[in-house]
């Protein structure tokens, strides 16, 4: 006889817990499981490359203490692996062949970090702890690092790396966060970045390794590199082997409504392995970032309790730190919008770009310099507000520029 539980959650992150925790406020009495495959409470993706650089404990990771899953009376079942779902009969398989039930399912599985084609024994991709780990283990004796990628884990991990260290990246594309910031950002965060000793390698990639010695990189333009370890971020691949397995529909992701529902009325997903409407432009997106991960756990909670309730749309809405710059990006910021504003001031290194639609309503908005308007922005961006003018511009953005798509 299969155990069986209200709800079970798959995945024990951003996505999962946020679930977890809004069942719980709205329903004490129901059942929940949540199921990992990762033995540990849970902790954050985001700061590992802060611990990988010795910059916090893994303590500090840590995102919910040991007592919490039993304070809000939830089963856990970490270090287990969800191998099938059956959604005709309601259960879902462990790898030691266990069957659990479950009245509805959150699949918020994530996503796993996309690896290199080429095998070398000293290079490592960031996504789990055991990664993370494993940095620091190969980071302990490195006096050049190299890595590939120029997304949240390559350039924060190549920033947080000991100043001391030769750092080179390669990237495929002809400007760094190309899925992050806009081109005119890009370029001068990468001017940023080589005043600052890094050595950037663009439209390029990894040939062969030969670690005989050290790892001899061969790039694809012909170049040589030598390194003591490879950082391979390359982007990430949603978990969605199970859901396809189970026969729901699933496209890069999970596909989900606006109840942030499966094709199985009582399977939910959220987070990285599921594709919802983008705020901006309704297309079917994921986005890849923790808050919206926690967003469409909330919602899809809610949804799993009945209390229908629909999701607005995810959007962009990334805030880091590299080589001791600021750089965020929130909602669409491709400069195909009918129009862009840029506030740049050289003395103060203080950078911002917003986009506009045709109703001159902010729909994206890039910032380097320090970055506590982003929050201002993401309200502008969220409740489709109009530009309110350069006034609103904290912290003497000077020097405006306005441009117009060229047609007009
Ligand atoms: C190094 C790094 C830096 C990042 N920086 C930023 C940033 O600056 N800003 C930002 O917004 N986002 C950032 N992100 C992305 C952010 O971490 C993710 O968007 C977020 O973690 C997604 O949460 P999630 O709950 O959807 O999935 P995940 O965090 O991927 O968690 C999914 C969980 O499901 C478990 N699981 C999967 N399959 C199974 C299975 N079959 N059985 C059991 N368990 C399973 C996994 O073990 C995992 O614990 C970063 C990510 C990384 C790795």
């Amino acid at each position: 006889m299969a155990e069986r539980f209200d709800f079970v959650i798959i995945g024990n992150s951003a996505a999962g817990l946020q679930a977890l925790q809004t069942l719980r406020r709205h329903d004490r009495q129901s059942t929940i499981a949540v199921i990992d495959r990762e033995d540990r409470t849970a902790y954050s993706r985001v700061l590992t490359p802060y611990y990988v650089g010795g910059h916090i404990s893994r303590e500090q990771l840590d995102i919910v203490e040991l007592d919490f899953y039993t304070l809000l009376g939830v089963t856990t079942l970490f270090g287990q692996t969800v191998v099938a779902i059956n959604p005709e009969e309601h259960r879902v398989e462990l790898a030691d062949s266990r069957q659990i039930g479950f009245g509805k399912l959150l699949l918020a599985t994530g996503s796993e970090a996309r690896t290199l084609a080429v095998a070398a024994k000293r290079s490592c991709v960031l996504r789990h702890m055991a990664d993370a780990e494993r940095l620091v283990e190969l980071l302990k004796d490195a006096r050049s690092v190299t890595a590939i990628g120029a997304g949240l884990v390559s350039l924060p991990l190549l920033s947080h790396a000991h100043d001391s260290m030769e750092k080179h990246l390669v990237i495929g594309s002809n400007r760094i966060f190309s899925r992050v910031v806009d081109a005119e950002a890009a370029a001068l965060i990468e001017e940023m970045l080589t005043a600052q000793g890094l050595n950037l390698h663009k439209q390029d990639d990894i040939h062969t390794i030969d670690e005989t010695h050290q790892m001899n990189m061969t790039l694809r333009s012909g170049k040589q590199l030598t390194s003591d370890l490879l950082i391979v971020g390359k982007g990430v691949k949603p978990n969605i082997q199970l859901a396809a397995d189970a026969g729901l529909e699933v496209a890069d992701g999970v596909c989900i409504d606006r109840f942030c529902c499966s094709s199985h009325p009582d399977i939910f997903a959220a987070g990285d392995a599921a594709e919802g409407a983008d705020f901006i432009t309704g297309e079917a997106t994921i986005q890849g970032n923790w808050m919206t991960a926690v967003e469409q756990g909330e919602n899809a909670a809610l949804n799993m309790l009945d209390r229908r309730c629909a999701y607005q749309g995810s959007l962009k809405n990334n805030i880091t730190e590299i080589f001791g710059i600021d750089v965020a990006a929130v909602g669409y910021c491709d400069d195909d919008v009918s129009k862009t504003l840029t506030f740049w001031n050289r003395l103060t290194g203080r950078f911002r770009k917003v986009f506009l639609d045709e109703q001159q309503r902010v729909v994206g908005a890039t910032m380097i310099g320090e970055t506590n308007d982003s929050g201002y922005f993401y309200h502008l961006v969220s409740t489709r507000s109009r530009f309110p003018g350069k006034a609103s511009m904290s912290g003497g953005c000077n020097y405006p520029r306005v441009q117009l798509p060229l047609d007009i």
